[in-house]
C-alpha cells in the first residue's frame, strides 16, 4: 500500500492542525467571522427580534431551516441548571425542548454523577437562522449543553459570558479524546440524554463518539443517537423530535439501526472529511459565495411571526413562570456534591473543525 494508515494521520494531522490556526472555537459554539448581515436577511431579522410571539408553541419548518411561534425561556438559574452568554438571547425553546433540559439536569445528578448542567444556546425568541454559531436551533427544538460541569455556586452573569469552552479532545493528536479530561460521569450524562424517547440524535465529535463505542459497557440500544460532527467537541447538541400535534414541523428521520459504531463512524477518521475545498483552477470563475438566506427562503408562515405580536416580556415567557426568571440572586437549591472528575484543565482550541481553504 502506498499510502500507509501511520502516514495519512500524519498527512490529516498536518491538515487539521493548520486548520485549526484560522479557526475560531468549536463549531456550534462561535462563528469564526460574524459578518453583519443585511436588513432584510433572514438572520439579520430574527436576530432583531429580542421576545417571542404569544401563543401556543408551534415549530415551523425543519431545524435548519425555519422559526417558532410560542417560546419559553430556560430560567437562567435552576437547583440543577445554569444558562450560559446570557447577552445572546439565546434561551428560548419549544416548551417539550425546556422540559427535557430540566429533566436532564436533575436526572444528572440521580443517574449519572453530574451536578448540573451548563446550557449554551438553544434558539432565538423566534427561532430563525442566527448571526453565528449554527446552521440548525432554528425551531426551539435544538439545545447545546457544555461537557463542562455546573460548580457548586451561582455564577455572575459577566462569568457566564467568560467561562471558556473546555475541549475533551487531545491538543496534539488527531481526534483523540484526552483521557485526562473524559470521564465516565460525562459518558453517564450523554447514555442519559439518549434514552429519552423524544430524544431524536446528540451531535458529538467523532472522537467522542468512537470513545463511547470503545468504551461503553452498558445498554447500548440508544448509543446510535449519538451522531458524529465537526466541532461539539466542547458541548454535545440535544435534537429533539417534532413534539406530538405540531403540525407545521417537519420531521427528519429516525437514525439508522444499530450503534453507529461502524463504517459511518470510520468515515470520520479517513482524510475525506477534513480536506480543505479544492481551489478553483487558474482561469476558471471562483466559486459564488453562497446567497444569504432571506425571510422568503423560510416556510412561508415565519414572516407572519417576525410580525405577530410580542409577549409582554422576558419575565412573562419564562418557563415556570415569573418567579422562576427571578431565581438568579438565590443560591442553588442544593448545593451540588462537587465533581468526582475533578477540575478541568483548561486546553486551547483543538483541530476538530473542517479546515477552511488555505
Ligand atoms: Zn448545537
Amino acid at each position: 500500500m502506498a499510502f500507509g494508515f501511520a502516514q495519512a494521520f500524519r498527512t490529516i494531522s498536518k491538515l487539521t492542525l493548520a486548520g485549526a490556526i484560522g479557526a475560531s472555537l468549536a463549531a456550534g459554539d462561535v462563528g469564526a467571522e460574524q459578518k453583519t448581515p443585511s436588513p432584510g436577511s433572514a438572520k439579520g431579522q430574527f436576530g432583531a427580534v429580542s421576545l417571542p410571539t404569544q401563543g401556543p408553541a408551534q415549530p415551523i419548518g425543519f431545524y435548519a431551516k425555519g422559526c417558532m411561534t410560542g417560546a419559553v425561556a430556560l430560567p437562567t438559574d435552576g437547583p440543577t441548571w445554569e444558562a450560559m452568554r446570557l447577552s445572546r438571547n439565546r434561551r428560548w425553546g419549544n416548551p417539550a425542548m425546556i422540559a427535557l433540559l430540566e429533566r436532564l439536569s436533575q436526572d444528572g445528578v440521580k443517574y449519572a454523577g453530574w451536578p448540573g448542567i451548563l446550557v449554551g444556546d438553544i434558539a432565538q425568541p423566534r427561532g430563525g437562522p442566527m448571526f453565528n454559531g449554527h446552521a440548525s436551533h432554528q425551531i426551539g427544538l435544538d439545545a447545546d449543553v457544555w461537557f463542562t460541569p455546573m460548580p457548586g455556586r451561582r455564577m455572575t452573569a459577566e462569568e457566564r459570558e467568560n467561562l471558556p469552552f473546555t475541549t475533551m479532545l487531545q491538543k496534539d493528536k488527531f481526534l483523540t479524546v484526552d483521557p485526562k479530561v473524559w470521564t465516565q460521569s460525562r459518558a453517564r450524562l450523554l447514555m442519559l440524554a439518549a434514552s429519552y424517547p423524544e430524544v431524536e440524535r446528540i451531535f458529538v465529535n467523532p472522537a467522542i463518539k468512537k470513545k463511547m463505542c470503545d468504551t461503553w459497557t452498558g445498554d447500548r440500544t440508544n448509543l446510535g443517537k449519538l451522531r458524529p460532527e465537526y466541532g461539539h467537541d466542547s458541548h454535545f447538541h440535544i435534537r429533539i423530535k417534532c413534539p406530538p400535534g405540531a403540525a407545521g414541523c417537519t420531521p427528519q428521520a429516525s437514525v439508522a439501526a444499530g450503534d453507529g459504531c461502524d463504517k459511518s463512524l470510520a468515515w470520520w477518521f479517513t482524510p475525506a472529511p477534513w480536506a480543505p475545498p479544492k481551489p478553483p483552477k487558474p482561469g476558471a470563475k471562483p466559486p459564488k459565495p453562497p446567497r444569504e438566506m432571506m425571510v422568503s427562503d423560510l416556510p412561508k408562515a415565519c414572516a407572519a411571526v417576525l410580525d405577530a405580536a410580542s409577549v409582554a416580556s422576558m419575565q412573562a415567557a419564562t418557563y415556570g413562570g415569573p418567579s422562576a426568571a427571578s431565581a438568579l440572586t438565590t443560591a442553588p437549591a442544593a448545593a451540588p456534591a462537587a465533581d468526582a472528575d475533578g477540575a478541568l484543565p483548561d486546553v486551547g482550541p483543538v483541530p476538530n473543525d473542517k479546515p477552511a481553504i488555505q
